[in-house]
């Protein structure tokens, strides 16, 4: 097991990259800490596999250095760096059985036999594949083939580090959240460092520490999943996690106070006078329907979705999300809503700025 250091990193897949634009992944500076999960969160194309295989040695990167405790690995092959992947689609032997599969990376290894009988039965047990453990690979479905690859991933306990790449796409919903489960306890048990990459935020949340989203080949933010909730530092990640997302509003903000199209909203912080693109962000928990006073909506639509309502209204023209209480009725004249001033986050040119005890 190791900490994993990524020093300037940055990665281009042309020959000659000219600007920023260039790179899949922009220059990135950070300590992975020895043990903890974390989870690559972004949409598609955000780099999160191009930054996986730089730490499993798959992309060797264009610029910077990768070191596994105080060894620098960065031009090392994978299997000198001593981690496992498994990836999106299978890679199983079709010819050999689930067991010898499963047995695979032990026996590279030059684990006795003993042992390896016993870890792959364990291993067998946590995919769920104890009856088939003797079938050939060849002929098992798409998600039993995962499943296969999901627990070769698993079965050495001594390696510095397991890295997944979106493993669950094929599995079916409820294996999946059986498997993510079991991941999870693998964790516990023996408490290696997990890079686990995905597009889903549920998937993020449950699994992992330490959440670190990307958008546009940059790493926006890592956070325990309460703080990309409460302090999200990017626009984005605002927008992304959550459900609905963050609100962002356009303002003006000067001092303690912004201004929404003319009307004045109070803020717990003093923020002095700000330039550029200012927004606010306000996830719609922290939103409540008035009557009276407070900025002006139009509700489109009311969804009920068991825990609470979600209200969809328009704010001048702009659409913003309200989570209203289960047991709340929506009345017509229900047309202002306030903010819960401790959770409104100010936003400067999409990144959040911190104010000042006002
Ligand atoms: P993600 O895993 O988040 O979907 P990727 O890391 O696969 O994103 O891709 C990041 C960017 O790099 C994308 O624009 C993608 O098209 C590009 N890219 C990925 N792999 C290659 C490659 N082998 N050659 C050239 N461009 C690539
Ligand atoms: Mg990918």
């Amino acid at each position: 097991m190791a900490k994993i250091t990524l020093d300037n990193l940055a990665h281009s897949y042309l020959a000659k990259p000219e600007s920023e634009d260039d790179f899949a992944l922009k220059e990135l500076n950070h300590v992975w800490t020895d043990g903890e999960a974390y989870a690559l969160l972004g949409s598609s194309g955000c780099g999160k596999s191009t930054l996986l295989n730089i730490i499993s040695g798959l992309v060797h990167p264009s610029q910077g250095r990768i070191l596994f405790g105080d060894v620098d690995v960065t031009h090392a092959s994978t299997a000198d760096r001593n981690i496992a992947q498994v990836f999106q689609f299978p890679v199983v032997y079709d010819t050999m059985t689930v067991r010898d599969n499963l047995a695979f990376p032990l026996k590279n290894r030059g684990a006795s036999p003993e042992y390896i009988a016993k870890r792959v039965q364990e291993i067998g047990a946590m995919i769920g594949m104890e009856a088939e453990l003797d079938n050939r690979a060849r002929g098992l479905t798409a998600d039993a083939k995962q499943k296969i690859s999901l627990g070769r991933g698993m079965v050495r306990e001594d390696v510095n580090a397991l890295l997944f790449d979106e493993p669950l796409t094929v599995i079916d919903p409820h294996m999946k959240w059986e498997l993510r489960t079991q991941l999870k306890s693998l964790h516990h048990e023996f408490g290696h460092t997990m890079i686990y990459v995905t597009h889903d935020q549920t998937e993020a949340l449950t699994f992992a520490d330490k959440v670190v989203v990307m958008y546009d080949g940059r790493v926006v933010q890592i956070g325990t999943p309460q703080e990309l909730f409460e302090r999200p530092e990017h626009t984005f990640v605002g927008y992304f996690i959550g459900s609905p997302g963050m609100n962002v509003i356009p303002a003006k903000v000067n001092g303690t106070t912004a201004e929404v199209h003319g009307t004045s909203v109070q803020l717990a912080k003093h923020f002095g006078k700000l330039d550029g693109k200012v927004e606010l962000g306000i996830r719609p928990e922290f939103v409540s329907l008035t009557k009276g006073e407070g900025l002006p909506v139009n509700i489109r639509r009311v969804e009920d979705v068991g825990r609470h309502k979600i209200v969809r209204a328009e704010l001048f023209g702009e659409e913003i999300n309200i989570l209203a209480p289960e047991g709340q009725g929506i009345s017509p004249d229900m047309n202002r809503i306030s903010f819960d001033q401790d959770h409104v986050n100010v936003y400067v040119n999409d990144w959040r700025t911190e104010g000042k005890a006002a």
